[in-house]
């Protein structure tokens, strides 16, 4: 069978053609630069958590947490619950290890926390955890800070947190364990998410940067919802 064009339809086709060149042309641009802007829009930390996915094996869904020295570990057990709750993740608890030397500042009776960390971090190799979670009932500072209440080491998957300044008793208040146990949570959760490489957030967030605990308290135990997308995002590909 033989097709007959003519010129005036010949000449109608390449311009659909050209047209149609053009149109995919401009789609092309249009997806490489929504994929280069969402690039540029990444912190330099969600860019290494993007890339080290690609190799993402770690599927233990279970938290660690290691107590150092003194510390009622009951107090804790409310965190079994979150974790399982929340993320369906199990909560083991390692044998309380003494508080080391170094990690002990005497004259200002405080924790070094990034002393802790580095502890846990060569802990963590030998125990089979998604992320490994360190608490201490001892003021604490990374040796710079004048306080901390909680630090995580965000590549090395660990955190750890003090609950001294958590207890209405070190504001010489009366005790409150309900508030304590609000305050443990939206810790515990806060120093969690940042080893997911979340940072800090200046919304009405659970990321909220609040050293001082009145505005501790005033910030809400949930993410905003920027954080929460991030998180999610982060989160699912472990
Ligand atoms: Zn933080
Ligand atoms: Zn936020």
């Amino acid at each position: 069978m033989c097709i007959m064009y003519t010129v005036s339809e010949k000449n109608t086709m390449k311009k659909k053609y050209q047209k149609m060149k053009y149109t995919v042309l401009v789609i092309c641009v249009v997806v490489i630069a929504w994929s280069f802007s969402r690039y540029r829009q990444m912190t330099i930390a969600q860019v290494a958590v993007y890339a080290s996915m690609q190799n993402a094996s770690c599927s233990t869904k279970v938290v660690a947490i290691q107590t150092f020295g003194e510390i009622n570990s009951e107090e804790l057990y409310p965190l079994t619950e979150l974790f399982s709750e929340l993320y369906g993740i199990d909560v083991v608890f390692l044998e309380n290890i003494a508080i080391p030397e170094r990690a002990y500042l005497k004259e200002k009776k405080q924790c070094d926390l990034a002393v802790l960390n580095d502890v846990l971090a060569a802990r963590k190799k030998n125990v089979k955890c998604l992320r490994l979670i360190g608490f201490v009932d001892k003021d604490a500072t990374d040796g710079k800070l004048e306080y901390l209440l909680g630090m995580a080491s965000l590549s090395r998957e660990v955190a750890t947190i003090s609950l001294t300044r958590l207890r209405e008793r070190y504001y010489h208040r009366k005790q409150n364990a309900l508030l304590f146990r609000e305050r443990l949570f939206k810790l515990t959760l806060h120093e969690y998410a940042h080893t997911f490489f979340l940072l800090h957030c200046t919304n009405n967030c659970l990321m909220q940067f609040t050293p001082q605990i009145e505005k501790f308290d005033g910030k809400p135990l949930g993410f905003c919802w920027l954080c929460l997308r991030n998180f999610t995002t982060l989160y699912q590909a472990y």
